[in-house]
């Protein structure tokens, strides 16, 4: 809803900005060449390739999706049981998992597992900076220093070959993003984690139903966390969930989100708190609606699929455009943005914003995506707080500073350009507009310099 709402406004900018292009002196035209490509740019005045939306997010299906919910409402039992213990276990079953416990956000999950893997106060961390701000949020907050690791701006997963140098006598885990629902190089990674005796646990938050060599990310480190939040593919609002293949850490998981009660006593026990916890338990409500979502997610996960594949084909030939190459071993990939990176050098030296702002007035939503959250504020003002001056020398936060360059990253920030997923939800007309407005644009670069 949110994504329609804001892409009309998009929208609107682009087509107010065009009206004022198209009073300036016209340059536009003269060079277009026949075919698809072909006419005036939408965003200078010309027609743009389509007025029909996209699909929208999130779907669901009255008839399926209601009942369930409104049972749980009647049963008038709201806070977590049954219906919970059955998402669990159908979720642990898709991904071929033990165990799954659901939470209420993939950031509860992920700080729910860092916490039982022992991360803590004087550790370090390896991440990208290409990702969501909550996968370097939950390392600070567990009291440890995430290292910052380079991107692969190819592949716009973090870089493996660049993992090992970063690596010290406090290193305790890594933290593998599958950012943007595309596989990070799983046996490279677990091979460093093995040499150095470190801990694997994956923010499988975009990934679901991604795999690596046939195995469902999120199910190759210790243990893995995904989101449920409106944006993504399985959602209820907000949730979230570990999955792992450990009783023992599985056991320790569902005590910490639990306010350290043993696993398997009952919620009537009032003393017998085993550990330090705390509570981010899911509701029956999520869980009804993400049985619900969860019939739809193998067929959508599917289209996405083959639309990206059929993108990328088209995609590649135009100069310029540089779709994301998945590494040998991503045997599937969510696609929960299909990314690309823009040379603006191929296009005429015509600048993303531009580029971007051309491809909206041609009816196609795009973003540029992360920026450096590296050198986002929050990074230095967590390394000068109370908290973080009392728990390391000067020395250990220096280095945490001196490792935050990532170069790679940087440009990659500069390049990238996102379809969000709800668009390779459409047909396959609709991946040959996408493609027909980029090449539109690349036939009539020199009309928007
Ligand atoms: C969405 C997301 C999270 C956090 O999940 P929430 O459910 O929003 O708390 C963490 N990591 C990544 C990569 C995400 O995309």
């Amino acid at each position: 809803m949110n994504a329609n709402r804001l892409n009309r406004r998009q929208l609107l900018g682009a087509a107010s900005a065009g009206s004022l292009a198209a009073l300036a002196p016209s340059v536009m035209t003269s060079g277009a060449t026949p075919g698809t490509g072909a006419g005036k740019l939408a965003i200078l005045g010309g027609a743009p390739i389509r007025t029909k939306p996209f699909p929208g997010w999130p779907i669901w299906d009255k008839e399926h999706d209601e009942p369930p919910v409104v049972s749980v409402l009647r049963s008038g039992v709201w806070s977590r049981a049954g219906v919970v213990a059955e998402f669990e276990k159908k979720y642990a079953e898709m991904m071929g998992a033990r165990r799954c416990l659901a939470t209420t956000h993939g950031t509860t999950a992920l700080l729910t597992a860092l916490n039982v893997l022992g991360v803590g106060i004087g550790d370090e961390v390896l991440v990208g900076p290409y990702t969501f701000i909550a996968s370097i949020d939950v390392i600070f907050l567990t009291g440890a220093l995430p290292i910052m690791v380079d991107t692969d701006p190819e592949t716009f997963q973090v870089n493996p070959d660049r993992m090992e140098a970063k690596i010290s006598e406090h290193t305790k885990a890594i933290l593998p993003v599958h950012i943007l629902g595309l596989p990070a190089n799983m046996d490279k990674i677990n091979a460093i984690a093995e040499k150095h005796n470190l801990l694997v646990l994956e923010d499988a938050c975009q990934a679901w139903l991604a795999e690596w060599r046939g195995k469902k990310c999120g199910t190759l480190g210790d243990l893995g966390c995904f989101s449920f939040q409106n944006s993504k593919h399985l959602t209820c609002g907000e949730g979230g969930a570990v999955v792992g293949n450990d009783d023992g850490l599985m056991d320790r998981c569902h005590s910490y989100h639990n306010f350290g009660r043993p696993y398997g006593q009952t919620m009537l026990t009032l003393s017998g708190y085993a550990t330090l916890g705390t509570k981010c338990r899911m509701t029956e409500f999520q869980a009804a609606i993400l049985l619900a979502q969860m019939t739809r997610l193998e067929e959508q996960t599917r289209r996405r699929g083959e639309n990206a594949d059929y993108l990328t084909s088209r995609l590649k030939e135009i100069p310029g455009i540089l779709p994301a190459r998945l590494y040998d071993g991503a045997t599937r990939a969510a696609y929960h943005l299909y990314p690309f990176r823009y040379r603006q050098e191929q296009f005429g030296g015509v600048r993303r914003d531009k580029f971007m702002a051309a491809l909206r007035a041609e009816g196609i939503p795009c973003s540029s995506g992360y920026g450096p959250i590296n050198r986002d504020p929050f990074f230095e003002h967590t390394l000068r707080s109370n908290n973080f001056r009392r728990a390391y020398s000067k020395a250990r936060l220096d280095r945490c500073r001196q490792e935050n360059h990532c170069p790679d990253n940087d440009q990659l920030c500069r390049e990238a350009v996102w379809l969000s997923q709800n668009l390779l939800l459409g047909t396959r007309q609709d991946m040959d507009d996408i493609a027909d407005a980029i090449e539109k644009i690349y036939e009539n670069r020199a009309a928007l310099v």
